[in-house]
């Protein structure tokens, strides 16, 4: 007899559909929300001695107490509240693991992060959504109702929100929280573009609901490591600990992780510059776009989010700009747009300038954007 090895498949995976990167060999890529710059050249070094010392026969830190360590110091939190994984993706993936069973609702404001969902649905979650201003924002209103709706047992939304950019103030996230019922991850990946007062991370685990997810992969421009963490209450904490693999963090993402937050200072200064140029490049888009065709969403993080009005049109620029040598990420019927170097965003903006004056539709129609995967 033989047997197709995808019958072993559940349904449930079978159903997925595999990551696909943007791999994009073009010289100016603005797809994936990273930062442009090279790192400081002396934690350059600090990594490549960090490389040639560690004992790589040995199991690493299974709570990275190092890395942890440092964090909390930059960050002004309690170690004991933060907890440390492989990217903020597979802290979100335990949270999910030791928050969610079975048919527990799980609320969502799409456009968002879709790692939100996916994590959610893997865990036999049911993801409920709330919608989303004009200009981004969430309704807090709907989204409360929905957090205190039967078996709602997680809300999880970024702030600024990947991808439209759009950032919750401090005082509505709060209120939000206190009321909700249910724990709350807010994901602060992009915090670092868009300055403190936007931010909720000292009041996770004062709040015993409030989990911020943080990671190294944005202003810090570490990606490639992998290094991130959620700040919560210990008892959940303790609970993502209890679900996690014991050495989910390898030994170098650890030591280069704990030896860049050395360099915190200087790495918030360009993130803070970083924020700023994508304002300056919102705001020749937005100039831009009163001669109709799309419609620029302010940013509160790295990235601007072009709305066009046509999805074809966001499809036809997007082809027309690789052609020209820069990658940016289609969403549906919009563009995200990285804030990469001056000189990068100069080229880009020269590029998209002359890719609209080619003509594109006036008319609003009905074109969404689509959630963002990175
Ligand atoms: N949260 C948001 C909002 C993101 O956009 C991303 C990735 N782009 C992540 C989390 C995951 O980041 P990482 O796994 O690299 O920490």
């Amino acid at each position: 007899m033989t047997v197709s090895s995808a019958a072993f498949i559940p349904e449930k995976i079978a159903k997925l559909k595999e990551y696909v990167p943007v791999e994009a060999d073009v010289p100016v890529k603005l797809d994936s929300n990273e930062n442009p710059y090279p790192m400081p050249e002396p934690l350059r070094a600090r990594l490549c001695e960090i490389a040639g010392t560690l004992e790589y026969n040995r199991y690493p830190d299974p709570y990275a107490r190092e890395l942890v360590g440092k964090f909390a110091k930059v960050y002004g939190v309690k170690p004991e509240r933060v907890v440390a994984g492989c990217g903020s993706d597979e802290v979100l993936h335990l949270l999910c693991q030791a928050l969610i069973y079975d048919g527990a609702a799980v609320a969502t404001a799409p456009p968002d992060f879709s790692m939100y969902a996916f994590y959610a649905y893997l865990e036999g979650g049911r993801v409920i959504t709330s919608s989303r201003g004009a200009d981004g924002r969430i309704d807090f209103c709907e989204l409360a109702r929905l957090a205190k709706s039967d078996g709602c047992r997680c809300v999880m939304f970024s702030n600024p929100c990947n991808p439209t950019g759009a950032v919750a103030t401090r005082d509505e996230m709060l209120d939000f929280v206190r009321n909700a019922g249910c724990p709350v991850v807010v994901d602060e990946a992009y915090g670092e573009f868009s300055g403190r007062e936007y931010s909720v991370l000292d009041m996770a685990g004062e709040l015993p609901n409030l989990i911020v997810l943080k990671t190294l992969s944005k202003a810090f421009g570490l990606a490639g490591l992998r290094v991130g963490f959620a700040v919560a209450h210990e008892d959940i904490v303790r609970a993502v600990k209890k679900v996690k693999s014991p050495y989910n963090l390898n030994a170098f993402s650890q030591a280069a992780g704990a030896a860049a937050l050395e360099y915190a200072g200087e790495i918030f200064a360009l993130a803070e510059k970083i924020g700023k140029a994508a304002k300056e490049l919102y705001k020749k888009l937005h100039a831009l776009s009163l001669q109709g065709g799309y419609e620029a969403v302010e940013p509160g993080a790295n990235f601007v989010l072009l709305k066009f009005f046509d999805a074809a049109d966001a499809e036809r620029v997007h082809a027309e700009l690789l052609r020209r040598g820069i990658s940016v990420r289609l969403l549906g019927g919009a563009l995200r747009i990285t804030c990469g170097t001056d000189a990068e965003n100069e080229k880009f903006y020269a590029e998209f300038e002359r890719t609209i004056k080619g003509g594109i539709t006036n008319e609003r129609g009905k074109a969404g954007e689509g959630d963002a995967r990175d």
